[in-house]
């Protein structure tokens, strides 16, 4: 095997194929994370520390205990997790062609009210404060939660003391059952108050244990519904403070907030007495914890320079009073003498910071990712690096939840950690990685074990001197054929490998012959087929002339292999409402003719020649087309639609020309003409919540798998663009995009105006992406485990073989693997994924990713090498799919129930010995329990009450085919405050927590989907006159979606920032500026995700408690 060899990188194969990932023709191409590709690299020094040189290639880890990040004095080992990489998303396009921007898109009449995104419900009793931060992050390791930080900084006149637990400003949503002991974080004694859970007393209306929160319970523990009561002041145990905090030099890097590590003893209550007296509340409110900042721990300055305050922007004064949920009293809590009226707040800065294990995996990334190590986790996704393939594939290709499986289905099953792998097939890379090789092995086709049909890869072991080859994923032996013959050396190795990508790379291409063609046939090229809605909302909101004239240039960047050539795609045209119009474009034709279908029954497509057409050839009579049909049906009164026949004229068209192709569709309403696929508004909210839920994710009408299946069965990709101003049943509209490989973009109130931007670079860079058609996807696996089961969007007719009319640059699939066998940790695992595809140009090839892990025979070295992030990815695609058949809630509960059983089980089996009361996390899923509630707060599993059903089944189509960073960013979406904007480095991102904004700063927030620019309401007036050219924040226009552009350092970097991250999403993100206290600031807080949502979604710190909680339970 070869999947440990160190190879020199010099491409010894000749050119790669230039076909993906070439800049080429103004194709979207990858964009690095932060601005500006690539990172230079620091100078190589030898094996980056990070990953773990000493790790003999083949060998297993050592079993010892894995990192930990737990709440205890003893300062835990501090490991070099690897992490996963950068992501691979494509940029956006570059404005290839004008923006079809002129005076008569925008009708006059008054566009609709509402937001487009209308995830938010409508109120919220939330206000925001404006919160004074915390200057560290991180206390000493084996400092109290309770008394982190040493204010040095605080006006004599603070009630807080050097020994004052932090304040945090959440009410916890649940209450634990009486009995409940102290999280994690607070080891030692539980607390006094009858077991109350999380520390603070719940509220009166709360139910014990009752997670998550009613809704009812949550707002009642709103603060400004709330009488602010002067709780007297309250005391520390002392047990929590066991002496004066330690040198802060002992913290490790790894520990992630911690408790004061009391041994297990008496569980009494805390004493009284004590020197933790804690001051009043409101006396804290106004001058302690919340409204001072506190400075940088002495000794401590944050891990790396200059960046010691991840997540703490610029203290401001505090000018609002801030309403404490802490203050609710506590039924309790108050039948104790008031000394005893403790309760245990948990620092936010005590708990594991995303922010701070994504900085601190940048920190160490100094080099290339080198693949060849087997099991080596590569750098997290956040993280910018260059990848160099040298034997398994690039982390952009395939990342997996572990990268040390265990060795038997008792020890999966024990220990509940999802053995998946997250492969996106046709990903670009970044310019300076070289796309797959591509090769031809002639007439004979690729290489191939005789029993299991793997691929040619570098797993495969040559033996009796060269003239056979054991596979290593079923162990038959092979004949090497004589044209492939090659001697070996003395090592046993084919002395050719280096020349061959087949032998030596994780990643490439074959060629592949007749034999892989459908009917033995060498595939026509594809053709694409735009199908535009002409009914009277289309054309009123101006879309059907945006979309026209944007064709006309866009035409000329179709796909091609090779940037100097034309594209081979050919091209269609199709209007409709409730009948279908199709167009002869046929070069001859001095104009385009027009024929129409309006008995759509049994669709059928009235012309062969002319319909589908060469863009050059037939340039005059397309543009003549595209210009003529805005005027043709200016005056339509048509408010109905057709939407099955539509899809059924593509892939009629697509048959009668024997190709596959992509079909643009572009559509505005509920199809309720009379017509096969006629749907009925089905909408109903009173079923939100109850067992008939799950009906609302499901397509309506059987009548749209079996198009899905037929589209598949011809490679006929569709994409879907809805432009809806009501509800459209996406859940039933997507099925056929969702089967066939192809997205689904959603433009809801579609304004021309403020929305046309968004739409034609989603459009420019969806018809102008890599894409591959027709294709089957096939994982093989070593004996021992298999693929079982799969996330994406595509189709599978049997149980094994993925099939995708279309897969683009973008789309991921999510595999999920179970144990048939016992595993080795000699020979670790092994899979290989094929793809079969047809090119752009109409080539047929396969493309070969091989991925090796480790395996283990104890549970240690499993959590030691997982991925937090890809097992996010496959928790999330799970669960989303899990709510077509089962209630939100149960999938809520199943979630929550799978976490908690992986962290006990580490906690049982690998963790140190020590005392109940704490928490304790594996290193690399440390952040676990914080994605984990921010996927159980997402709009598919608790909406807001202003999250419509087609918004849900949006999401829940779009997730299923993300890659890890994009779930990643989506689920814990990125805040960048902006300051020290001149400087070529990004800021440092902060937590997604309101506590974390300043309101004299200005901050930038990433979804994937959404870009937000929040104001705070006392920004400094310079700030901005650079990014709005206004001195007053009353003046800024909060309807504007593009920034000002300015002749000041300030603007210009904050404008590349914003096209920076744009570039990196395969989506265009809107800007949307928010105002402090603007309605708009709703939506804003939505993201927010660390905190309580206004859907009743727990705050991080609540539902880390909960989490605790869980755990405890399962381990007693
Ligand atoms: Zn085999």
């Amino acid at each position: 095997m070869n999947v440990n060899q160190h190879t020199p990188m010099a491409p010894p194969y000749g050119q790669p194929q230039p076909s993906y990932g070439q800049p080429g023709y103004g194709q979207p191409t990858y964009a690095p994370l932060d601005s500006g590709y690539p990172a230079p690299y620091a100078p190589h020094n030898g094996p980056a520390s990070a990953y773990h040189p000493g790790i003999p290639p083949q060998a297993p880890p050592p079993s010892s205990q894995p990192p930990t990040s737990h709440y205890s004095a003893q300062p835990q080992p501090s490991y070099s997790q690897s992490h996963p990489p950068a992501s691979s998303a494509p940029s956006q396009l570059p404005p290839s062609s004008a923006p079809a921007g002129s005076q008569q898109y925008y009708p006059s009449s008054a566009p609709p009210s509402q937001q487009p995104i209308s995830s938010l419900p409508p109120t919220s009793q939330q206000r925001f404060v404006s919160p004074g931060q915390p200057q560290h992050t991180f206390p000493p390791s084996s400092t109290s939660y309770a008394g982190p930080a040493p204010p040095p900084t605080q006006p004599a006149s603070t009630p807080v003391t050097q020994t004052q637990p932090p304040f945090h400003p959440h009410q916890p949503p649940f209450s634990s059952a009486p009995g409940g002991q102290p999280p994690a974080f607070t080891t030692g004694p539980p607390p006094p108050a009858q077991g109350s859970f999380p520390p603070q007393a719940p509220p009166p209306s709360s139910q014990p244990g009752s997670f998550p929160p009613p809704s009812s319970v949550s707002s009642g523990q709103y603060p400004s519904s709330m009488p602010p009561p002067q709780q007297p002041p309250q005391s520390q145990p002392p047990t929590y403070h066991p002496g004066p905090p330690p040198p802060q030099a002992q913290m490790p890097p790894t520990s992630i907030g911690q408790s004061n590590h009391q041994p297990p003893g008496p569980q009494g209550p805390p004493s009284p007495t004590g020197p933790l007296q804690q001051p009043p509340l409101q006396q804290g409110m106004q001058t302690g914890a919340f409204g001072q900042p506190r400075s940088p721990q002495p000794g401590y300055g944050g891990p790396y320079q200059g960046q010691p305050n991840y997540g703490a922007p610029a203290p401001t004064p505090q000018a609002q009073k801030r309403l404490d949920p802490d203050a609710i009293p506590s039924p309790q809590a108050s039948d104790m003498p008031p000394v005893q009226k403790s309760r245990h707040r948990i620092d936010p800065d005590a708990i594991p910071s995303p922010i701070q294990v994504i900085e601190d995996d940048k920190a160490k990334t100094t080099e290339p990712f080198t693949t060849g190590v087997r099991g080596q986790a590569p750098p997290l996704v956040t993280t910018n690096f260059q990848v160099k393939d040298q034997g398994n594939a690039s982390p952009r290709f395939v990342r997996c939840t572990a990268y040390n499986m265990p060795c038997t289905a008792d020890m999966a099953k024990q220990s509940q950690v999802p053995l998946a792998a997250v492969i996106k097939p046709l990903a670009i890379l970044p310019p300076d990685e070289t796309p797959p090789y591509l090769v031809d092995h002639g007439e004979g086709g690729p290489i191939r074990c005789n029993r299991c049909k793997a691929y040619m890869c570098p797993y495969m072991q040559f033996i009796e001197g060269g003239r056979r080859f054991q596979c290593s994923f079923c162990s038959c032996v092979t004949e090497v054929p004589p044209h492939y013959f090659q001697h070996l050396d003395h090592t046993g190795r084919r002395v050719d490998c280096y020349d061959r990508p087949e032998l030596s790379l994780g990643s490439y291409e074959f060629l592949a012959t007749v034999d892989y063609c459908k009917n033995n046939k060498i595939p026509q090229p594809p053709a694409y087929i735009f199908l535009i809605d002409v009914s009277y909302n289309a054309v009123k909101s101006g879309l059907v002339s945006i979309i026209c004239q944007e064709l006309k240039s866009l035409l000329d960047h179709l796909p091609r292999e090779n940037p100097e050539m034309d594209s081979v795609i050919r091209v269609g045209f199709v209007t409709y409402n409730k009948v279908l119009h199709f167009y002869n474009v046929k070069s001859s034709l001095a104009q385009p003719q027009m024929l129409v279908v309006s008995d759509v029954s049994d669709m059928f497509v009235p012309l062969l020649d002319g319909f589908l057409v060469n863009v050059n050839d037939s340039r005059q009579v397309i543009e003549s087309l595209l210009d003529q049909i805005p005027e043709m049906f200016a005056d339509t009164r048509e408010t109905e639609t057709v939407f099955g026949p539509v899809i059924q004229a593509g892939l009629e068209a697509l048959k009668a020309a024997d190709c596959a192709g992509k079909l643009f569709v572009f559509h505005t309403s509920l199809p309720i003409a009379e017509a096969p696929g006629k749907l009925k508004n089905r909408e109903d909210k009173k079923l939100i919540g109850t067992d008939k839920e799950k009906s609302l994710f499901q397509p309506q009408a059987g009548f749209y798998n079996n198009l899905a299946k037929e589209c598949v069965t011809q490679g006929c990709c569709v994409d879907l663009f809805l432009f809806p101003n009501q509800y459209v049943d996406v859940a039933t509209l997507g099925v056929v995009p969702v089967s066939t490989g192809g997205s689904v973009y959603k433009y809801t109130y579609f304004q021309a105006e403020s929305d046309q931007e968004r739409f034609l670079n989603d459009l420019r860079r969806d018809v102008q992406k890599p894409v591959g058609f027709d294709a089957v996807m096939r994982v093989r696996t070593s004996t021992g485990i298999r693929a079982t089961d799969f996330f994406g969007s595509f189709f599978m007719n049997n149980t094994t073989d993925v099939e995708l009319a279309g897969l683009d640059c973008d789309k991921a699939i999510t595999v999920e693997f179970k144990h048939d066998d016992k595993l080795s940790e000699e020979t670790g695992a092994l899979m290989q994924c094929a793809v079969l595809y047809t090119s752009c140009s109409g080539q047929r090839r396969l493309r070969i990713h091989n991925m090796a892990v480790n395996c283990c025979s104890q549970l240690a070295d499993l959590y030691r090498n997982c991925e937090t992030d890809t097992i996010i990815n496959f928790l999330s695609k799970y669960a989303f799919r899990g709510v077509l058949n089962n209630p939100t809630k149960a999938v809520r509960d199943t979630l929550v129930n799978q976490c908690a059983q992986i962290l006990a089980c580490y906690r049982k089996n690998c963790a140190s010995p020590s005392s109940a009361g704490q928490l304790i996390l594996p290193e690399c899923m440390k952040l676990l329990p914080v994605y984990l509630n921010c996927v159980l707060k997402s709009d598919v599993l608790l909406p807001g009450a202003d999250v419509s059903l087609d918004d849900r089944a949006y999401l829940r189509q779009l997730i299923s085919c993300m890659d890890v960073a994009e779930t990643h960013v989506f689920f814990y979406p990125r805040l960048l405050p902006l300051v020290k904007l001149e400087s070529g480095a990004l800021p440092v991102a902060v937590r997604d927590s309101e506590e974390r904004l300043s309101k004299g700063g200005v901050y930038l927030l990433e979804t994937g989907l959404h870009l937000f620019l929040w104001v705070g309401a006392s920004v400094q007036q310079e700030l901005l006159l650079n990014i709005f050219g206004t001195p007053s924040f009353g003046q800024i226009d909060s309807s504007m979606t593009s920034l000002p552009v300015l002749e000041n350092p300030i603007s210009q970097r904050l404008r590349e920032i914003i096209d920076s991250f744009r570039a990196q999403r395969s989506r265009y993100m809107k800007l949307i500026l928010v105002k402090q206290e603007d309605r708009a600031e709703l939506m804003f807080k939505h993201f927010l995700v660390e905190d309580k949502s206004a859907s009743g979604g727990a705050s991080y710190v609540d539902f880390l408690c909960h989490m605790h909680k869980e755990i405890r339970q399962l381990l007693s």
